[in-house]
């Protein structure tokens, strides 16, 4: 018998299932949102995520269905369990990851380290909010938000007026509400990765640093220099409660401040494969996306360790102007042998995450310099 696990999304966290999924026999099938995405390698189906019609169709072909995103509305994922589908992860844990609000109140009752923060629904709820925590402070859109959109500092809540207005407009129960939470002075930022399966087994990477440029994951160095102890062990707790207690399948990405008095705060969650998990194509025994696959069939988990003390991983964003990959491609594959290159094949715009470059070695400031050598021959 084949496994047979569908995928909704088809974007690079799905194209880059595909290997493992060959290398496990598995029948991996991609619902793409257009033609031509990064999955299209193994898309079977082009179609609306939001259209229950078009994921049932989808899912009547697999065991299990697994997501490159998580913008699937729960309407359509109940309407697939009570189809009697397998979904992993389930809506009862996603609906943690789709809205940063849902996210911090049960974090809150769980009693996880996290920012201060306060749901608001007027001007001057976030006015009195900012005035208590110095002036400053975050707002986020609860939903929808992703690579730092959704994302603002501000001084005072006419800078967010135009979300304001958007919220009045939306009406529903989830859309009628901001997230303020205080402006946290981060030491850097961390992730923790953790895989689950249904029948509860779990498992982890050892916690990265992630290193954020305008709000998009630049580079990830793992593991975190200097983590070894207390903030290794605070972050696997804190992973592996959260995996746990939310009910969470497959893997599970928490983003994590460490702050300038040593706390550990968490920053928001991802039920899927994850960009600070990258490197583990390269650097561990078992990649996140062999390890997603395994998580959603219920299939025991392969070993976490490093193959070499460090990995770094530095994303390519944007591409060059003229959109020419293959010059840079052969250039980096020249100029840096020990790195591993991973297009996405994504046509090069602003921005726009197009590839990863991992390197592995003994030698930290070695690896940072290879792999960053690699990736800079893709600017713009
Ligand atoms: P997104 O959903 O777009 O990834 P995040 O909530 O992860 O949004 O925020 C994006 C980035 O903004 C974070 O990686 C971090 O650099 C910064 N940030 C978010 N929340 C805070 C906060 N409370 N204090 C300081 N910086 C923050």
């Amino acid at each position: 018998m084949t496994f047979k696990v569908g995928v909704i999304g088809g974007g690079q966290l799905a194209r880059m299932m595909v290997p493992p999924a060959i290398e496990l026999g598995i029948d991996i099938r991609v619902l793409a949102e257009a033609e031509g995405m990064s999955a299209a390698i193994a898309a079977t189906a082009v179609g609306d995520y939001t259209d229950l019609e078009t994921v049932e169709a989808f899912a009547a072909g697999v065991d299990v269905v697994t997501f490159d995103h998580e913008h699937v509305p729960q309407a359509v994922l109940r309407a697939l369990l009570d189809a009697g589908v397998s979904v992993q992860p389930g809506p009862d844990a996603l609906q943690f990851a789709q809205d940063k609000l849902a996210m911090r109140e049960r974090l809150g009752e769980l009693g996880i380290p996290m920012p201060d923060w306060a749901r608001i629904e007027t001007p001057e709820q976030l006015d009195d909010f900012i005035a208590e925590h110095g002036g400053r402070a975050v707002v986020k859109t609860a939903r929808g938000g992703y690579d730092g959109k959704g994302v603002r500092v501000v001084e005072s809540a006419a800078q967010v007026e135009e979300w304001f207005l958007a919220l009045d407009q939306d009406g529903g129960p989830d859309a009628g509400a901001l997230l303020a939470e205080e402006l946290v002075d981060f030491r850097r930022e961390l992730a923790q990765l953790v895989a689950r399966r249904p029948s509860g087994d779990t498992t982890l990477w050892p916690v990265v640093e992630s290193v954020q440029r305008d709000g998009v994951c630049a580079e990830v160095i793992a593991p975190a220099p200097g983590s070894a102890g207390k903030v290794a062990e605070m972050a696997a707790r804190i992973g592996i409660t959260i995996a746990e207690e939310l009910g969470v399948t497959g893997v599970l990405a928490v983003e994590l401040f460490e702050t300038t008095d040593k706390r550990i705060l968490v920053n928001e969650l991802a039920m899927r494969p994850h960009n600070t998990g990258h490197w583990t194509i390269d650097g561990s025994t078992t990649s996140q996306f062999e390890q997603h696959l395994r998580a959603v069939l219920d299939l025991p988990f392969g070993a976490t360790g490093h193959r070499e003390p460090w990995s770094v991983m530095v994303n390519i964003l944007g591409g060059p102007a003229d959109g020419d990959l293959d010059g840079p491609a052969a250039l980096a594959l020249a100029d840096q042998p020990t790195a591993k290159l991973h297009l996405y094949g994504k046509e090069p715009r602003p921005g726009r995450k197009i590839g990863h470059v991992t390197v592995s070695g003994d030698d930290l400031d070695e690896v940072v310099f290879q792999a960053r050598a690699a990736a800079a021959f893709f600017a713009n």
